[in-house]
This record gives C-alpha cells, sequence and structure tokens, in this order.
C-alpha cells in the first residue's frame, strides 16, 4: 500500500517539486469558474510533456486514483473540477504544455500541445497570412486548447467554420492507462477505418487526456464589415439570417443574438459600454462579412440589409475596427455581467436555427406564467440554433429563492421545451456533472448503453474525470 506521501514524492520525481501542488495551494484548482463546484484534490500536477503526462497517469492507474484532466478550468458545467466523495482525484493541469510545435502555412495547418491558451494561438498563423478561427469570446485568454477540444467549444464562428470537431486533422492522447496514442497526422483525407480523434473530442476527459493536436488554418480574411441591427423581433432575427445566407453567402461568419435584459446587465456592471442607437430597442443582432478578397464588403452588407423588410428596425454598418469593436463589446461581456449580477439558471441549448423564435416565444411564456417576474436572459450564437437561455430573479433576495426552490423545476421546463423542438440540453459547454444525470432522460437508451460501452472498453476501471458525462 503506497502512502500518499509516497505518491506525493512519486509524482515530484515525474513532474518536479514546483509541478506539484497540495493543501492551501491546490484549493484555486479544484473551485470551478462559476464558484458553483468546490472539492478537494489529493494534489495538482503539472506535466511539461507529453511522456510526463503518460507516468502521471500510470502511477494513478497503478494506485487507483481518478484523473481530472484540466485546461483553464473555465468549464461552466463542474467538469474540470472534482467530484465530491468517491476515489482521491488527482487534477493533471496541461498549462505547462504549452508550445506551438509547427505552423505549415501550406497545409493549411499547425501543429500545437494541449495546454496552448486560446488567445495564444492567433498571432502564428497571421504571421503566416493565415487564421484559425475558433472565436470563443472573452474567455480566450484563459481556456486552453486542450479544454477547448475536449468540450468541443464553438463560438462566434461557427456559422463559417463549425465547432472545435471539425478543426482537427489531428490528437494525440494519453489513454486511462498512460499508453500514448500518435494521432498526429495532417491530413484531408483518411478512410483507415474509425475517426478515433472524435472520440476525444467532446468527451470532457473522460476517455483519455488529449496532450497535443494538429488544427486546420484558413486564409485570413482581407476585407470586414459588421452590422449592429435593431430587430422586430427573435422571428425577424431568424429570417434575417436566411436572407443575408442567401445574400452574401459564406462571406457571413458571424451572427450573434443579444436582448434587452442583456444589454440592460452589461451596462450596469461593463465599464464604458453603452447603447448602440440613440433609441432604446429590445432585440439586437451582431453580424460580419470576411472576406480574403480586399474588395470592401460594406456596400453589399448594407444592400442586403436594405432589401429586407420590415423586421428591421433600424440598422448601421462599419468597416472601422473600433466601432465593430464597441458592439462586439456588448455581445462578449454578458456572461461576465450576469457573473456580477449574482447566480442565474442558466441553460445552453440549441434548435433547429428556423425554430429558434418559436423556442423563446413559447418557453418564456411558459415561464413568465410560472414564475411572475422572472427574467429572461436570452442571447447567443443564433446561427447555430444555439441560444444561452438564463433566468433568474431581478431582486437579490428573492433571486437566491428562486434559485434554491426552483432550479430543477425551470431546467425541467426549458429541456421539455428544448425536447419538443428536437433541440439539444448542452449545444456549447457540455455536460460535466451539472448535466450528467439531465441527460439521461433526453438520450435514448440505445445511445446512453453506446457511450457507457465506449467508456467501458477505454477506462474500464473508470478512473478518468469519473461522474462526468457518463
Ligand atoms: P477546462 O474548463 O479546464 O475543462 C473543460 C473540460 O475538458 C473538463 O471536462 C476537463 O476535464 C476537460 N479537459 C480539459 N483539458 C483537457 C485535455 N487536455 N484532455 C482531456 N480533457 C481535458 N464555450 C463555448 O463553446 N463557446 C463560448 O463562446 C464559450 N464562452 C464562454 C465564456 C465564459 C465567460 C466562460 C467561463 C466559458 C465559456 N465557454 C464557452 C465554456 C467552454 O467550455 C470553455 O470556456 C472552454 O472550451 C474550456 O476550456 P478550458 O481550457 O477552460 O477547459
Amino acid at each position: 500500500m503506497t502512502t500518499e506521501p509516497q505518491l506525493l514524492e512519486s509524482f515530484a520525481a515525474i513532474v518536479g517539486r514546483d509541478g506539484v501542488l497540495t493543501g492551501a495551494a491546490a484549493v484555486p484548482y479544484g473551485k470551478d469558474w462559476r464558484g458553483r463546484y468546490a472539492n478537494e484534490a489529493l494534489a495538482v500536477v503539472f506535466p511539461a510533456d507529453t511522456q510526463q503526462v503518460s507516468e502521471v497517469v500510470k502511477l494513478c492507474a497503478a494506485n487507483r486514483l481518478a484523473i481530472v484532466p484540466q485546461g483553464g478550468n473555465t468549464s461552466l458545467c463542474g467538469g474540470s473540477v472534482p467530484l465530491a466523495g468517491g476515489l482521491p482525484q488527482v487534477v493533471v493541469n496541461l498549462s505547462r504544455m504549452n508550445r506551438i510545435r509547427d505552423v505549415d502555412a501550406t497545409n493549411y495547418t499547425m501543429t500545437v500541445e494541449a495546454g496552448c491558451k486560446l488567445a495564444s494561438l492567433y498571432d502564428a498563423p497571421e504571421q503566416a497570412d493565415r487564421l484559425f478561427p475558433l472565436g470563443l469570446t472573452a474567455i480566450a485568454p484563459h481556456c486552453e486548447i486542450g479544454g477547448n477540444l475536449s468540450t468541443n467549444a464553438g463560438g462566434i464562428n461557427v456559422l463559417r467554420y463549425g465547432t472545435a470537431r471539425s478543426l482537427v486533422l489531428g490528437l494525440e492522447v494519453v489513454l486511462p492507462d498512460g499508453r500514448i496514442w500518435d494521432g498526429l497526422r495532417s491530413l484531408r483525407k483518411d478512410n483507415t477505418g474509425y475517426d478515433l480523434k472524435q472520440l476525444f473530442i467532446g468527451a470532457e476527459g473522460t476517455l483519455g487526456i488529449i496532450t497535443a493536436a494538429v488544427l486546420k488554418l484558413f486564409p485570413r480574411p482581407k476585407s470586414v464589415a459588421t452590422a449592429c441591427i435593431a430587430v422586430r423581433d427573435p422571428a425577424a432575427a431568424v429570417e434575417l439570417l436566411a436572407h443575408l445566407r442567401a445574400n452574401c453567402g459564406d462571406t457571413i461568419d458571424a451572427f450573434e443574438f443579444v436582448s434587452r435584459s442583456c444589454l440592460d446587465l452589461v451596462f450596469r456592471h461593463i465599464p464604458d459600454t453603452q447603447e448602440p442607437f440613440a433609441t432604446r430597442h429590445e432585440w439586437i443582432v451582431i453580424t460580419r462579412l470576411a472576406d480574403v478578397l480586399p474588395a470592401p464588403l460594406d456596400a453589399a452588407l448594407r444592400y442586403a440589409l436594405n432589401s429586407f423588410g420590415d423586421g428591421i428596425v433600424e440598422f448601421e454598418v462599419t468597416t472601422n475596427k473600433d466601432d465593430a469593436e464597441r458592439w462586439w463589446k456588448l455581445r462578449k461581456n454578458i456572461a461576465e455581467a450576469q457573473k456580477r449580477e449574482g447566480l442565474s439558471i442558466k441553460h445552453d441549448i440549441s434548435v433547429p436555427i428556423s425554430r429558434v423564435a418559436e423556442f423563446i416565444a413559447q418557453a418564456s411564456a411558459a415561464l413568465r406564467k410560472a414564475y411572475p417576474g422572472v427574467r429572461i436572459v436570452a442571447f447567443g450564437h443564433m446561427g447555430d440554433g444555439n441560444i444561452h437561455y438564463n433566468t433568474s430573479m431581478p431582486d437579490a433576495a428573492q433571486n437566491k429563492a428562486f434559485i434554491e426552490r426552483h432550479e430543477s423545476e425551470v431546467h425541467h421546463l426549458v429541456y421539455e421545451f428544448v425536447a419538443r423542438f428536437q433541440g439539444s440540453i448542452a449545444a456549447e459547454h457540455g455536460l460535466g456533472q451539472l448535466k450528467r444525470e439531465e441527460v439521461t432522460h433526453y438520450k435514448s437508451e440505445l445511445e446512453l448503453e453506446l457511450m457507457r460501452s465506449i467508456k467501458r472498453t477505454l477506462d474500464p476501471h473508470g478512473l478518468m474525470n469519473p461522474g462526468k458525462v457518463v
């Protein structure tokens, strides 16, 4: 039987003494971004290369210690922090593995380590006149690419480039028994059987630890035009998106939707923000066209918006970066403003794009009837049918009681509408520990059994991020 001090010594022998944290120093790594979960880990370990990750995992496997892979720890569903109870848990934090191994401008790829901050992955491609398009609003300086891939992150450019899953050509993964799978291929075509990398993307660290990835790059846009548009209602926003796609094609790379309640929160909590128009509007869309051809895009965008009809109340178009950034600041700071306002009951859902407006109307009517005075904060990636649909009470004391008494009822009500519209209860943030139980009501028995059998095959002892996803 290995004692705790012996285990800590063994970890230190692999990653160095400064690569192991315990006690008070480990506490921040056991607490999630929202402050909802705070549990203790036996240790937080910081490997610096793939071999060290492998040795750490082998040591954990030999001693039946659970492993919690961790990137930037920005998970919104408790995926990246230890679970209460169960086996002793070791957080394996990847942030020391932060090298860009290669940029191949001709192959339009770059090979990066899992601990690279997302924000650090834009410059190197740009210097080679390429674009890495994963755009996660305000969180890019904090989250890491390993976490982005493990949650199949989305962000504002999914409309054009797809989610993280579609940006990956190859992966390197340390399996739950410590073996290293080198799948770092940079091929556009490879039909040699199952696409194994896709198993680990979106698995939230339950099947292995991603240590490196080959990512796709794209031509860098030379011309950009952004519009801020006040629309009549969500139905007009849905129609507008379809109209813009028909008129501007794949040049649209973002289409974000913001409701009045979001704007009011941002103005209250985020300095240097102001109404985008002289008039106060209920529903705003921010959209962008981007193209590699240097010809200006603002005329095309204005023409498309002018030809839409009365669903648009007013709009402005700019090619000026600072003006556009002022609008984007409103969208990018909603999550932060909500955090400062206090807790809310969050939903990260998707429905078919054509049904977003119906979903908002029906779910909101039902919520307002059940909880008079409820504040609905709806915003997000309209272009992907993905709406962040959060609820709270405006008064702080009332809100506390609302969340304590009604959280699961509210989830249930919202998810029933999601199911009615054939949607997903976890469009972006994943399941983590927050939605692990909930999802069992919305996936078929067969789907759940397939997921469990994949988990059992790869991780028979259930050591990899236990209590998350399945
Ligand atoms: P972590 O939080 O550390 O981990 C997330 C999950 O992945 C955990 O289950 C963890 O165990 C696992 N994991 C981490 N690294 C690895 C690895 N190397 N190998 C295996 N498993 C691993 N998400 C979106 O999709 N779009 C958004 O626009 C968006 N905006 C956000 C805004 C804010 C303010 C916040 C707080 C979060 C937002 N998110 C968004 C949530 C999103 O999931 C994360 O921010 C991000 O993708 C997670 O990266 P991370 O490095 O912080 O991962």
